[in-house]
């Protein structure tokens, strides 16, 4: 892949020029982009684009749901009546590069599993469309760098599906951190997991990017590194499994420390066997959590001086896509850019390396 071999200086000049593509979005002349709507095609039908994302975009301001993208025919039928798509808007995995030469289509949501993020992504940049794609971005840096790359060569943007940074209670926490709210920040616990019963499923399968770190890891290491302001430097991870006869290929939980440059330290969990969804942040002057933290709806907390963080908004995925599609009509930076799913996964890698060698390790 062509990131593969990129320098870190040609990689940050890259990045720069992505910049500039994301500032100029392919295909909106200035006079009418105000008005318009982004129309999404959502790549891969399965649980998230059917009980989230399509009910969220029928509640969106700036984009709806325009196409589909699916390798399960008898999928179509309904999907059309449902949410009155019509033929020309419908794709296959094996067509889906002639979306280029469809109008109707602004943008593609890349719902797939893992380790798909980055061919769909790259893909659809080439096709010419804005692209969002879901968490974890992929499976390695050099998949996030060619994603990055494909993007800014077909001046397209690109934007990760991360939700946690449009919800209000989040935004408070992480302005808590920058402005110094309860002064410097010590130390942070994440804690994201749920107990999954399902067995054979392609998050129990290395190759397609199954593991609790993929999944639910990334809502931790966020957590951390938004409520710090900070990239950690090195890592000490632990993986371990209840039920080795389901997860055989990949990891069950995962337990993993961050080191920061301030000396801060994380502590960062992920679970597929087991239900937690917390995060604290101590700071010098007082502390501040949220419990639930990344739920798709009821994320509250308290601080040690009595705050409630309570603030609620309708749906977290429609402001998330709301969000997105009015930075790109309006030309403005991205809220989740490639670049900060690219900074997750360099982490992750890290967090393997660790679990694998029991070393601790330098990022
Ligand atoms: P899912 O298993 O329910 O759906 C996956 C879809 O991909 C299915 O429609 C399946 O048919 C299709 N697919 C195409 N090729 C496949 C292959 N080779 N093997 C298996 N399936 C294949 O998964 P999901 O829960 O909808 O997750 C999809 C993506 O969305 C993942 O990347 C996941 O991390 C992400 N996700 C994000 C959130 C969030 O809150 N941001 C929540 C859930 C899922």
């Amino acid at each position: 892949m062509k990131g593969q071999s990129t320098t870190r200086r040609e990689f940050i000049k890259q990045l720069a020029l992505g910049a500039l593509a994301l500032a100029l979005p392919n295909g909106y002349a200035r006079s009418s982009r105000e008005d318009k709507r982004l129309g999404v095609a959502l790549v891969g039908l399965g649980r998230y684009s059917t009980e989230q994302l399509a009910p969220a975009l029928e509640r969106t301001k700036h984009c709806y749901l325009a196409g589909i993208v699916t390798g399960t025919p008898s999928k179509i039928e309904l999907w059309q009546k449902r949410y009155g798509i019509p033929d020309r808007n419908v794709y296959s995995y094996t067509n889906f590069d002639q979306i280029a030469n469809n109008p109707h289509i602004d943008m593609v949501y890349v719902v797939l599993p893992n380790s798909l993020h980055a061919e769909f992504t790259m893909r659809a940049a080439k096709a010419g469309k804005q692209v969002w794609c879901e968490k974890p971005m992929a499976l390695n840096v050099s998949q996030c760098e060619a994603m990055i790359n494909a993007c800014r060569d077909n001046r397209v943007s690109l934007a990760i599906g991360y939700r946690m940074q449009h919800e209000p209670n989040t935004q408070t926490v992480i302005r808590y951190g920058k402005e110094r709210t309860y002064g410097r920040v010590n130390s942070i616990s994440a804690a994201a997991g749920f107990y999954d019963s399902r067995t054979g499923h392609w998050r129990q399968q290395k190759a397609m990017g199954g593991g609790a770190m993929y999944d639910m890891g990334v809502y931790s290491l966020q957590a951390a590194r938004y409520c710090s302001g900070e990239e950690p430097v090195a890592v000490t991870a632990q993986q371990s499994t209840s039920r080795p006869e389901i997860y055989q290929e990949v990891d069950e939980t995962m337990t993993f420390e961050l080191e920061f440059p301030s000396g801060l330290l994380a502590h960062g969990k992920a679970s597929f066997g087991m239900t937690m969804n917390s995060l604290r942040v101590n700071a010098e002057k007082g502390w501040y959590e949220l419990e639930p933290f990344q739920t798709y709806s009821g994320i509250q907390g308290i601080t040690s001086d009595g705050r409630r963080l309570n603030a609620t908004i309708d749906n977290q995925q429609a402001k998330q896509m709301d969000d997105d599609a009015l930075a790109i009509l309006q030309r403005q930076p991205l809220l989740v850019p490639g670049e900060e799913g690219l900074r997750d996964i360099r982490v992750v890698e890290a967090v393997y390396r660790s679990a694998r060698t029991g070393q601790r390790v330098v990022i």
